[in-house]
């Protein structure tokens, strides 16, 4: 019996992962992941061909969703801040009709989005809305990954990595808020009423977190956790280890499930690796008896 390696959050070239199911279930298997579950974002175009190939390959599978969110809080002083929350969904009924038009939705408006960013980097560089098709798969979830891997192709830069510190820091004249997007809460709430189980990714990630740790949003947690929220990804390279000791502390409180995950995007997408974060086989167990909406691929 070999040890277990769950990864929980992986992408394919249905959303920005560089690389086909495929080719994601082949490295899976060389970096020796056992159990793996698809999150592309919005969209589950890959399930269907992950089923396939997990039973190809014996790995484990579970369909899942990463599901992006804008964030409602309102401060202790009256003052409303709105932030982007990527939400986790494993197991929910991808036929189920609020969800599946809640990503219908949010699918569209990043192509709203991407347009324009597309058109402002236009201004400034070699760059055309069919490059930036040319970089997407069909069908898949547009995103500025495509945009960045334009721009590559053009000459312009080498890395993703490299376009996201020049053209998208925080602030930047091609920044467009992605507007068309769920509420976080009602996210949650969507999730959980298609069977589903809500996880946030890298909560309160590197670049987003509040510098100490007693200004973490515990309020804004606690509203989660009320609207049906399942646990949290503390273990992801971008959760610095403050802010994930806050949040398994967080989850023994309330009872909730701590994921670990890789959040792979192919060899050259991220540096991120299969397998570099995992999460137990207790938490895989808690989360497949909550996960009603689709049914996951087990080996064995
Ligand atoms: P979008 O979906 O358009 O909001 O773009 C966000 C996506 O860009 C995330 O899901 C990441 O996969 C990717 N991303 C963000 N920062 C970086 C980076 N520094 N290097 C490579 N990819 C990144
Ligand atoms: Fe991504
Ligand atoms: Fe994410
Ligand atoms: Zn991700």
């Amino acid at each position: 019996m070999t040890s277990p390696v769950i990864d929980m959050h992986v992408h394919s070239n249905n959303s920005d992962g560089r690389e086909s199911v495929a080719e994601v279930f082949a490295a899976a298997a060389a970096a020796g992941v056992t159990t793996l579950a698809l999150t592309d974002h919005d969209t589950t175009a890959g399930w269907a061909e992950a089923r396939e190939l997990a039973r190809q390959h014996r790995i484990g599978f579970v369909p899942g969703i990463e599901v992006t969110t804008r964030a409602r809080v309102v401060d202790a002083d009256g003052e409303v801040r709105r932030f982007g929350v990527h939400m986790l969904a494993y197991l929910p009924n991808p036929n189920n009709v609020a969800l599946a038009e809640a990503l219908r939705v949010s699918v569209e408006s990043r192509e709203v989005r991407l347009r324009e960013i597309t058109e402002r980097i236009a201004a400034d560089y070699h760059l055309s809305w069919s490059d930036v098709l040319g970089q997407l798969t069909d069908g898949a979830t547009p995103g500025r990954p495509a945009v960045a891997d334009a721009l590559i192709a053009n000459g312009h830069f080498e890395q993703r990595g490299e376009v996201f510190d020049k053209l998208f820091f925080k602030g930047s004249p091609y920044y467009v808020p992605n507007t068309g997007v769920p509420e976080t809460i009602d996210a949650i709430r969507l999730i959980r009423a298609a069977g589903g189980v809500p996880v946030i990714a890298h909560p309160l990630s590197r670049g987003k977190r509040p510098e100490s740790p007693s200004d973490f949003p515990r309020q804004h947690f606690l509203d989660m956790i009320e609207s049906g929220l399942a646990g949290f990804e503390a273990h992801h390279r971008d959760v610095e280890p403050d802010v994930a000791q806050w949040l398994v502390a967080l989850a023994k409180e309330f009872d909730l499930v701590i994921t670990g995950s890789s959040d792979y995007h192919g060899a050259d997408g991220k540096p991120n690796l299969l397998g570099e974060h995992t999460t137990t086989p207790e938490m895989l167990k808690r989360i497949l008896d909550q996960g009603q909406g689709s049914v996951p691929e087990l080996v064995g």
